[in-house]
């Protein structure tokens, strides 16, 4: 099976969509992405995921001329391209923007021709009995650059802690700044809660601002909070529960840190209660 990707304006068999090794998406990471989800063959939260990228090219200054709404209509097209694949129906939207192809040089002109590139990509399965018990992850320095808010494909800190992550047995690899502060996972959002009161990072320049994240904090919560603030590694250990967010994760409750149990080692309430929020915000939007 040959699925359908999207390069610079034209519709091609995915593995003959070819890019120049002068593109300084391959040279520098000079480039920005987004993963947007399917769910029964509708793109959740698109203009979202949109706008950030938007914005993600604006503050590097690419030079990009489509806006919103042309966005939306080639990443509709690409879905429809691709309607005979089962990636379409529920996995995921992958989006690259970089800015072009030049002999290879750091500095760059504002002239160049953006490249960009959309293809599905296939869902990672997270199991019903995952979700149920939890998962288990580690923590480690961020050593990530003074942009994260920005979503660029440089990820080699991000690829280096996840694979340290997996190489352990966990699902993730959370970041601790200036050996005290929790920022987020390699590829997720992190979230502590703490008697009654829901926190994350704040949407600074230290973190991605997640778009799970940001519908989170975007919802209403009778008997509890749900605030930005920043956290520390003890805060992280001695939480009464915590939980990771992302596109493909959701919501997901992480239950042993450095082999510390957290809650004893079960999911939270407040973890399930915000998870099934977040699942009924879902399916009005799809409705
Ligand atoms: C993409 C990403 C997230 C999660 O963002 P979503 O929009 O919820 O998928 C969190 N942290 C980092 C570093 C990311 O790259």
């Amino acid at each position: 099976m040959n699925d359908i990707a999207y390069l610079n304006g034209e519709f091609i068999k995915r593995d003959q969509a070819k890019v120049s090794i002068e593109d300084r998406g391959f040279q520098f990471g000079d480039s920005i992405y987004e993963v947007i989800k399917l769910y029964d063959g509708q793109l959740f939260a698109l203009e979202r995921h949109l706008h950030r990228m938007l914005k993600g090219i604006n503050r590097i200054d690419i030079n990009f001329n489509y806006n919103l709404e042309e966005l939306k209509k080639i990443c509709k097209q690409v879905i429809k391209k691709n309607q005979d694949y089962p990636k379409s129906k529920s996995g995921s939207l992958y989006i690259q923007i970089t800015r072009g192809a030049a002999p290879r040089s750091h500095e760059f002109t504002s002239d160049l021709e953006p490249t960009i590139i959309m293809y599905l990509l296939p869902t990672k399965k997270y199991s019903q009995a995952l979700r149920k018990e939890g998962a288990a992850a580690i923590t480690m320095p961020d050593r990530r650059w003074e942009l994260c808010s920005v979503k660029s494909t440089n990820l080699l800190p991000n690829i280096l802690s996840k694979q340290e992550a997996k190489e352990k047995g966990v699902i993730e690899a959370l970041f601790v700044a200036d050996n005290k502060k929790i920022t987020e996972g390699s590829s997720s959002n992190v979230f502590i809660v703490n008697e009654g009161v829901v926190k994350t990072h704040p949407a600074t320049d230290d973190i991605l601002n997640g778009i799970t994240r940001s519908i989170i904090l975007d919802l209403d919560y009778h008997d509890f909070v749900v605030r930005e603030e920043k956290f520390s590694l003890n805060d992280l250990y001695d939480a009464d529960e915590v939980f990771i967010t992302s596109t493909t994760k959701e919501v997901l409750g992480i239950v042993e840190i450095d082999d510390k149990k957290i809650n004893n080692g079960r999911v939270g309430p407040i973890t399930q209660k915000i998870h099934q929020k977040f699942k009924n915000y879902l399916n009005e939007y799809l409705d």
